[in-house]
């Protein structure tokens, strides 16, 4: 399948993090992957080559249009096997956020063979203490070195490798939030169901006030009428109320994310109501004023599960289970850890093992 690939070999392999020591996405593996493409070519030459720095015209159009789009997903040590989480799911999101910007599609059975090889090759990188895991950062970039305002003819697609410690080192442990009613991140009709550069970039001012405050993370309502919950930085975000769990409707400015996926198929299988639909700040608000606001969680691929314990509103706290960890939260977490990691039966075959 992948034997148009070519394999460049490292020579002398860099020193591999110290167990507990791996500070989030600055370490990078020996090798990585990369493919090009022109318009007449399509994506030719798929290549696993020694990590290094790439060359580009100053021109080149990522810089100046920010013409890109990324994808982010772990790869899992279980014992000898190293499994990879849906990773097919990665694929197709990268080809819908592609189709918003104007890139075109990869062909996704094969790039997930070259991603297959290229973590095997790089199996000894996959940490193994509980809770860390490897991060698959695969990205497209615009290189056609053309200052004129259009789509680019020529691309790089690449992936990165890089060992990642445990996001919750002592257990899980419920944030505060805060949430963000004066900049937004994204609208109806724009970039927000895309993983492309500029809605993270876009979002540091709104980072840096809420971290000012001692909150870890901003969510942040819909952009017109400033009220409907959206999602958190790289979290999409649930509620638990009076026994039914509630999150926003994919809308077309959130982004899809593959842990919301798993945790709404997951709630069904297990008979949980769990409904999509539109969420906004005040209902929260009287909801906890109420007692009925039973928990609320973030979740993504970073730290699957994520309790919020507190949400920040106009001056207003809104305390969630008493700032600790919910029970459904908890399950939740477990489970999806557990299938990552091979611990449980993966019924649903969400696994994919490397060889
Ligand atoms: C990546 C991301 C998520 C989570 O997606 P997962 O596939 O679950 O990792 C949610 N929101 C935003 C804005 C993201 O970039």
């Amino acid at each position: 399948m992948s034997n148009d690939l070519e394999i460049v070999k490292c020579t002398n392999l860099k020193p591999k993090p110290e167990k507990d020591q791996i500070p989030f996405g600055r370490t990078f593996t020996d090798h990585m992957f990369i493919m090009d493409y022109e318009t007449d070519k399509g994506w030719f030459e798929p290549r696993i080559i020694p990590y290094e720095p790439i060359t580009l015209d100053p021109a080149a159009m990522i810089f100046h249009y920010g013409q890109t789009v990324f994808e982010g997903l772990k790869a899992y040590r279980s014992g000898d096997r190293i499994l990879l989480f849906r990773p097919e799911k990665n694929f197709e999101r990268l080809n819908r956020s592609s189709e918003r910007l104007s890139i075109p599609p990869i062909d996704e059975e094969r790039v997930m063979e070259y991603l297959k090889e290229l973590v095997s090759l790089e199996k000894d990188w996959v940490p193994s203490t509980p809770g860390t895991s490897l991060y698959i950062r695969p990205y497209i970039i615009a290189t056609e070195p053309n200052l004129s305002v259009a789509p680019s003819h020529t691309y790089k697609l690449m992936i990165i490798l890089s060992p990642v410690g445990s996001y919750f080192s002592g257990g899980l442990t419920p944030v505060k939030i805060s949430v963000e009613d004066k900049f937004t991140r994204a609208v109806k009709g724009g970039t927000g169901m895309a993983k492309t550069a500029g809605n993270y970039s876009s979002a540091y001012q709104a980072q840096a006030k809420a971290y000012k405050d001692g909150n870890a993370d901003v969510l942040w309502l819909d952009g017109v009428e400033k009220r409907f919950i959206e999602e958190v930085g790289s979290m999409n975000i649930f509620f638990k109320i009076n026994g039914e769990v509630v999150t926003p409707a994919l809308n077309g400015s959130i982004l899809q994310g593959i842990t919301r996926m798993s945790v709404i198929e997951l709630l069904k299988k297990w008979d949980i109501p769990v409904t999509e639909r539109k969420v906004s700040i005040e209902e929260l608000y009287q909801l906890s004023e109420k007692g009925l606001l039973e928990e609320a969680f973030g979740t993504g691929t970073a730290a699957v599960i994520s309790p919020v314990g507190e949400l920040n509103w106009q001056g207003k706290k809104i305390v969630i289970n008493n700032h600790e960890i919910g029970e459904l939260s908890q399950k939740l977490y477990d489970t999806i850890t557990g299938i990552q990691t091979g611990k449980l039966e993966d019924r649903y075959e969400w696994t994919i093992a490397v060889k």
